[in-house]
């Protein structure tokens, strides 16, 4: 469904991206890369967040920059945990996250709910963010990518900073987001991916050294 073709990225002259090429498929996808590696340059290029030099992104067959909004709706992106907005309330921040794509006013407010109960978070919407745990607030970014119901979701270091309890709760979580959608979960740490990726991508200084099942491919990273 999600192609990337021959893409290029630098930034003033440094190399990040260095001919990119993969498809993604229905399942979970692990990106895993040192730091460096041009993780999240690749991500902000596929969700179309930033341009590549060359080299084209396509969805089900049509250039993402072509799509415009369309593409924002089929798309949720969790970024890292970053600039959440404390004093809102969970409900507050799920809503907030919803008008801007746009849902119908009409839906918001169910919308909010069953993402919220997908994450486990329906007895916390109402307190504070700022009172929320690590994996709380994880666990509630997941839910603002859900909002819409997108097939395509993309994770970027979902389980830096958490406890080890909360590192598995959403590794589970985000294996279960995966049926029927396309998840691509990126990391540079293996247990993230080893358990619930269908398939694992290398990304090293800005290429990819290889793609395969997990079991295959984390003995080489
Ligand atoms: P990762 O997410 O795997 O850590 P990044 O995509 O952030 O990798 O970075 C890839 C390379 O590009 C790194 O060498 C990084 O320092 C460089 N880089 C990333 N963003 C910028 C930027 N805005 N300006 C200059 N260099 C950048
Ligand atoms: P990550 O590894 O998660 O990408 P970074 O610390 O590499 O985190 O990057 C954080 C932000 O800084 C990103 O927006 C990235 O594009 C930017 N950045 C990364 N490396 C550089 C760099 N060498 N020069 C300027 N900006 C950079």
């Amino acid at each position: 469904m999600l192609k990337l073709c021959e893409i290029r990225k630098s930034y003033r002259g440094h190399l990040a991206l260095d001919g990119v090429s993969l498809l993604l498929q229905p399942g979970v996808t692990g990106l895993l890369g040192p730091n460096g590696a041009g993780k999240s340059t690749l991500m902000n290029i596929l969700t179309d967040n930033l341009l590549p030099d060359s080299g084209e992104v396509l969805f089900d067959g049509i250039p993402i920059r072509r799509m415009g909004k369309a593409y924002r709706r089929l798309l949720g992106f969790t970024p890292q945990q970053q600039g959440l907005y404390d004093d809102f309330t969970g409900r507050r921040f799920l809503s907030y996250m919803a008008a801007l794509k746009e849902i119908p006013r009409k839906d918001i407010g169910g919308e909010v709910e069953r993402t919220a109960g997908l994450v486990n978070l329906s007895a916390e919407l109402d307190q504070r963010i700022g009172a929320y745990s690590g994996g709380m607030k994880q666990r509630l970014l997941i839910a603002q990518a859900v909002l819409g119901d997108p097939r395509l979701l993309i994770f970027d270091e979902p389980t830096a900073g958490l406890d080890p309890r909360e590192r598995v709760r959403v590794r589970q979580l985000l294996a279960s987001l995966a049926q029927e959608r396309t998840v691509l979960v990126a990391t540079h740490v293996v247990p993230d991916i080893e358990s619930i990726a269908d398939n694992v991508i290398l990304l090293k200084s800005g290429r990819i050294t290889a793609s395969g099942p997990p079991e295959e491919l984390i003995g080489r990273y």
